[in-house]
């Protein structure tokens, strides 16, 4: 599962369509007189008219963002520098990922994202020319201290997990070794990854209430029955540990494990945008079908039903057998309802679809999960651009594909 921040679509859609000023975009509007000026000037003026209460701190924040971003793609290029920003008593230091005329996002040294309104803020500095992300120790060092003594906090080489004694270790080097392996798996099949800016940070908690509590605490609201999450707010997964609590098997507790740390990998690796929509399909497909012990496992090549997932395939064939609608293909591409309706149902035709994908059509798939990365962040992303998106890089005919789709899972049944 992974929970989002709140959307950003929704409130760029309220804006009656202002473009978002996106760090180093290159926009080609005109001024009302019709000449065509520079991106940089038009910010400042832009800045300067949109408020004047503040327009010291908004200036500033104006000159980081066009200053620095030259770039057509300010999420690929994000400017370097580390930023202060003070909103009331709130103080928040990191770097602008994105910004436009109403909230500018930024990443704090430990992986914290922060969605700060230009209304809001009092004062804003750079203090150093070069952002740097806390260096892993310095990081453990303030999980020790934020969970104290009954926890254990153990360090590999892409994460920091958090868990009770005697079990970080163990923890540790699971999530690690899902890291490895979905680098393992995506790269040689033409997936760009890019090593994850931050320590990657887990933790693991000794029973439901304590989960819970936290949960509410970073303000996620998880449904009842969730077991864990990847949060791309505090960029952390969550989760307890239900061998503890005495009700399941230590594989259970690893399945969700390795479900969200193929989040935490993706959404730090470039794969996913963590400020952009991605299509839940998209997201869970992914997770889904890193949970199948032959995906992970080092052997390329084989058959296709040795990387399948088959708790997944099992509920996908029934499901299709006695609920999937004929020719819903489009549906489930344009939109996330699915996953309200019937949560397992979807998800079985996420890790379906994206299985079929993967196994037939890697480096469409490639391409297609790179172009929806590279999208402004800060753009809803319709459903007419979803389908289009997808028709792009898999084919006009989704009749054809469908029945590609389901041919391909038909022989996997035989
Ligand atoms: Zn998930």
């Amino acid at each position: 599962m992974q929970i989002r921040p709140r959307a950003v679509n929704d409130e760029t859609s309220e804006r009656g369509g202002v473009s978002p000023l996106v760090l180093g975009r290159k926009p080609s509007w005109k001024e009302p007189d019709g000449v065509r000026r520079p991106a940089r000037k038009h910010l400042a003026l832009r800045c300067v008219r949109y408020r004047s209460v503040k327009t010291t701190s908004l200036l500033v924040v104006a000159f980081l963002i066009t200053g620095l971003g030259t770039n057509t793609s300010c999420w690929a290029e994000p400017p370097r520098s580390l930023i202060e920003i003070k909103v009331g008593k709130e103080q928040f230091s990191g770097r602008i990922v994105a910004a436009d005329d109403r909230d500018c996002w930024v990443f704090q040294r430990d992986g914290r994202m922060s969605r700060v309104r230009m209304d809001d803020v009092d004062d804003c500095s750079e203090v150093d020319p070069r952002f740097r992300p806390f260096p892993s120790l310095e990081l453990r060092d303030q999980l020790k201290t934020e969970f104290g003594r009954d926890f254990e906090v153990k360090a590999t080489s892409h994460y920091i997990v958090v868990a009770r004694n005697e079990s970080a270790e163990r923890y540790a080097k699971l999530f690690e070794q899902v890291y490895r392996q979905f680098h393992s798996y995506f790269v040689p099949r033409g997936f760009r990854m890019e090593e994850p800016e931050f320590p990657l940070v887990a933790v693991v908690f000794p029973d439901q209430a304590s989960f819970t509590k936290y949960c509410r605490a970073e303000g996620a609201n998880p449904k009842p029955g969730v077991v864990g999450f990847y949060l791309p707010v505090s960029n952390r997964v969550a989760l307890y540990d239900r061998t503890t609590s005495g009700r399941t098997r230590d594989d259970d507790t690893n399945d969700t494990v390795i479900h969200e740390a193929t989040h935490q990998v993706a959404f730090n690796t470039g794969v996913h945008s963590r400020i952009g929509q991605s299509p839940q399909w998209v997201v869970e497909g992914l997770a889904t079908l890193f949970e199948s012990d032959g995906i992970r496992a080092k052997q390329s090549g084989g058959s296709s039903l040795d990387r399948i997932n088959p708790e997944r395939f099992e509920w996908f064939q029934t499901y299709r057998r006695q609920r999937r609608v004929p020719a819903s293909l489009e549906s489930f591409v344009r939109n996330d309802s699915a996953f309200q309706r019937a949560a397992l149902d979807a998800y079985s035709e996420a890790w379906a679809l994206t299985f079929y994908l993967a196994e037939s059509r890697s480096a469409e798939l490639a391409a297609y999960l790179r172009s929806i990365a590279a999208r402004d962040p800060l753009k809803p992303y319709t459903a007419a651009e979803r389908l289009q998106d997808f028709r792009a890089a898999f084919g006009a005919d989704l009749t054809l594909i469908e029945s590609g789709f389901l041919r391909f899972h038909d022989r996997l049944a035989k």
